[in-house]
């Protein structure tokens, strides 16, 4: 195989030696695993993308480690082991994303045999918890399931769509509290599905901080002491060892739950919202409402009488 170039001459380019090295390499390989009765060699499996994510993981780790020393690398390998580490794509790398969540995972299935391999695992330490948390019905689950969708999107954008957060997020799989997200979604992968687990936790939240809120809204830097609040509580430990998942959580949950709430406030003073009232704050805004409108409509019956009077 030759090409030509542009002013007519012939010339081989590298990649052609290599890849007739390459296929000599399957020719040799398929002599072996033939006489060991193989039927076929998938050529697809085999290629460096394994060893190349790999060193992504261990470049990666420690925030930067481009250059590390034998010693730094024997440890940084142990710890992504007993991380369970799981990386994003290493960044340029020329190799296509790894479809198994990290060879590393290994080590996991072998401690745990046959039990479900478990990227990442929430705690919500109900024990010390200001509040009991209630049982979910199945509608209120699928109504966390596509918020909590919701902000997984707004999650990952800040994550940089990192592969490790998202396993702690997300589930391929159609599961019953998707029911809402499947009927909203025009289609299939429109919106995003979170996992069982990330759902539960995303109501634990909205349950403490509905409690929170109320108490805390009339303080000063209100957000700094809910979320220092919730970090007592909620513990989210996250395969990834490049992001701290729970502060970047907290902190857009709050975002979120504030706004929403300080919204719904503001509808209840409007005379909107109404079926929204389910806190002391919001009971509050209604009564003021209430009054404001007695008010209103004692003033206006005065107005009306005056302009009654001139005619
Ligand atoms: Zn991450």
């Amino acid at each position: 195989m030759r090409f030509i170039k542009g002013n007519g001459k012939e010339f081989v380019p590298p990649t052609v030696g290599n890849w007739i090295i390459t296929l000599q390499g399957f020719i040799y390989i398929w002599k072996i695993v033939y006489n060991e009765k193989f039927q076929y060699l998938y050529t697809r499996n085999l290629n460096q993308d394994a060893i190349e994510i790999f060193f992504g993981c261990i470049r990666s780790h420690g925030v930067r480690n481009v250059n590390p020393t034998t010693n730094a690398f024997t440890n940084s390998f142990k710890t992504l082991i007993i991380n369970n580490f799981v990386s994003s794509h290493s960044p340029n790398a020329n190799c296509e994303e790894g479809e198994s969540e990290g060879a590393l995972n290994i080590l996991n299935a072998f401690l745990n045999d046959n039990v479900k391999i478990s990227i990442g695992v929430e705690i919500v330490d109900e024990n010390n918890c200001p509040i009991k948390f209630k049982e979910t019905s199945y509608s209120q689950l699928n109504i966390d399931s596509y918020i909590a969708g919701y902000l997984a999107r707004g999650l990952l954008k800040k994550l940089k769509n990192c592969r490790a957060c998202k396993t702690f997020l997300l589930t391929k799989q159609s599961e019953t509290h998707h029911e809402l997200i499947n009927a909203r979604a025009y289609n299939a992968n429109a919106l995003l599905r979170p996992n069982s687990q990330y759902t539960t936790l995303f109501g634990k939240c909205t349950q403490l901080a509905h409690y929170l809120l109320p108490i805390m809204c009339e303080k000063s830097h209100v957000l700094i002491r809910i979320s220092s609040e919730m970090y007592k509580y909620i513990n989210i430990q996250s395969s990834c060892s490049v992001h701290d998942l729970q502060a970047i959580f907290i902190e857009k949950f709050l975002n979120l739950y504030v706004f929403t709430w300080v919204k719904n406030v503001n509808l209840v003073l409007k005379g909107q919202g109404r079926r929204n009232i389910n806190d002391s704050i919001k009971e509050t805004a209604l009564d003021k409402c209430n009054k404001i409108k007695r008010s209103l409509s004692f003033i206006n019956a005065i107005i009306n009488n005056i302009k009654k009077i001139k005619e």
